[in-house]
């Protein structure tokens, strides 16, 4: 409660600064690139929009430079999407730039749990039941106790919550609508433009989801999995019905053991495609795809053309599937 009035009085401040300088855009940082997407949608030319995390970096371990810091003390938002670098960040950005109003748009948003692991079924998974120790190498391995001991490789798992949530149209709805009305705050006088922009956006993520649900409806259920190596698409498959496989480990390579592990899921479930990002090293998906005789292919989960990406994307998903 006390975070969402100190979060109001700095936007409600903003306003006078709107007022003041209507005809500079205002000046709106956000962290990752497909954000930048969404608030441009919502803002226009009212807002100038500039991003965080560089092309080519990881977004959960990367760390502002301190240009970027300087830069950071025009913008008058910032609009934090939940990834894992804001957790020890945002209170420096707020520290250093007062006059900027810090909003999460991800805080309506249900998290869901991480991927745990490849092998690690849920009892909803269309193989659920299979006899799990005795066809893999590690017999009798206690899963409880490997997941307790895994570190925090490059930062997912803190709290267990996967933080992808640009990667799905209902989820963007929401932090677009928390743009909106956070735009409509700092700055009043475009409250039109800014409801405008909102709808269109909201009109194409609901195209888009009906687009993709017929798409992955047409999909029989034992051809439902794909394999990545960093997890990001939990979101997306959870609205689509599909299983997310990781060769990734809670945000780790994977050791010998485990990755013996993931060749042998991916031959059982018929996998012939390993998704990769470009924002990480291929090595261990290159193993997997040799091992099963199948294709390393890449999709980027941090694309500044968001719609056009979801699109590339989902037809990627959908021929590695049927
Ligand atoms: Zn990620």
């Amino acid at each position: 409660m006390k975070r969402s009035f100190a979060v109001f009085a700095a936007l409600a401040a903003l306003a006078a600064y709107a007022a003041a300088a209507l005809a500079e855009p205002l000046p709106v940082t956000v962290s990752i690139a497909p954000q930048a997407y969404f608030a441009k949608r919502v803002g226009g030319d009212r807002i100038a929009v500039s991003v965080m995390v560089p092309a080519g970096a990881d977004a959960h371990t990367f760390e502002p430079k301190p240009s970027q810091m300087a830069a950071l003390q025009k913008a008058r938002l910032y609009f934090a999407v939940g990834i894992d670098f804001e957790a020890a960040w945002l209170p420096r950005f707020a520290a250093a730039s007062p006059g900027m109003a810090i909003v999460r748009t991800d805080e309506k948003i249900v998290k869901i749990a991480m991927v745990p692991h490849a092998h690690d079924h849920d009892a909803d998974t269309p193989d659920a039941g299979h006899d799990h120790a005795a066809d893999t190498p590690e017999v009798g391995h206690d899963h409880a106790a490997d997941k307790a001991e895994s570190g925090h490789g490059h930062g997912h798992g803190h709290e267990g919550l996967d933080p992808h949530v640009w990667l799905s149209p209902a989820q963007v709805k929401i932090q677009a609508t928390a743009m909106r009305d956070a735009l409509i705050i700092a700055d009043p006088a475009g409250a039109d433009a800014y409801r405008a922009g909102y709808d269109a956006l909201a009109a194409d993520l609901g195209a888009l989801n009906a687009k993709l649900t017929g798409i992955f409806a047409q999909l029989p259920p034992e051809r439902r999995k794909f394999m990545v190596f960093h997890p990001a698409w939990g979101y997306f498959a959870r609205q689509y019905g599909l299983t997310q496989e990781a060769v990734e480990r809670e945000g780790k390579e994977p050791g010998p053991g485990e990755l013996a592990a993931v060749i042998d899921e991916a031959k059982k479930d018929g996998v012939r495609v390993i998704f990769v990002q470009p924002q990480f090293s291929t090595r261990n998906a290159d193993v997997v795809a040799k091992a099963i005789g199948g294709a390393v292919v890449a999709v980027d989960p941090m694309a500044g053309d968001w719609l056009a990406n979801m699109e590339k994307v989902a037809a990627a998903f959908q021929a590695a599937m049927k």
